[in-house]
């Protein structure tokens, strides 16, 4: 698996790109389209992401992964839900099959319990999620989407989703103040 894989508009993924070392995350999330659909990670994200979440109660934070993976045929479902209810303006803020990186299993979207309480309802400024900003790329995660970078990614800020791209990639883009996955391969590729 290469972590390293761009994914957005300009660089979707086929219909059939399956990938292969997916596991399942079992932990309760409140997932509201369909209680019956498993979230599966990428192994070596997934296990990532128990560190980090080790790490994150150390500081009494406790975070949670609300979506993971999806297959092009659910991200497929997730639009004609919200365009169901929203008309195109769902556009706006759903992927569209393919050029979404949940197909990876790389990308999290993360949750929160607060007093033992399951939320959905985050907001930037919670400590948990600043707690993710300061520390997820020590474990390999980056913030994917950052504010005023949708210029850049294609998407708008998501403060909740994260994408794993491994240890050495999370660290030199944190180092070097590297916002997106985008200017990231730009700058490889012009080394
Ligand atoms: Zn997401």
């Amino acid at each position: 698996m290469d972590y390293s894989i761009l994914v957005n508009k300009e660089h979707p993924l086929d219909k059939n790109y399956i990938p292969c070392d997916l596991v399942e995350y079992s932990e309760y999330n409140g997932s509201k389209i369909d209680h019956n659909h498993k979230t599966l990670v990428n192994k070596t994200a997934l296990d990532a992401f128990f560190k980090l979440q080790v790490n994150a109660k150390l500081d009494g934070h406790h975070i949670v992964i609300d979506s993971a993976y999806r297959s092009y045929n659910y991200q497929m479902d997730i639009l004609n839900h919200y365009l169901e209810y929203n008309g195109n303006q769902a556009y706006s803020f759903v992927a569209l099959p393919g050029t979404s990186e949940h197909q990876t299993g790389l990308a999290i979207d993360i949750s929160v319990y607060k007093n033992g309480e399951y939320t959905d309802k985050l907001s930037e400024d919670m400590p948990e999620i600043v707690w993710m900003n300061n520390n997820a790329w020590r474990f390999g995660f980056i913030l994917r989407y950052p504010k005023d970078c949708t210029h850049i990614t294609g998407f708008k800020y998501e403060y909740w989703h994260f994408r794993y791209v491994g240890n050495e990639i999370a660290k030199e883009m944190h180092d070097k103040n590297i916002k997106t996955l985008e200017e990231y391969k730009q700058n490889k590729k012009h080394r």
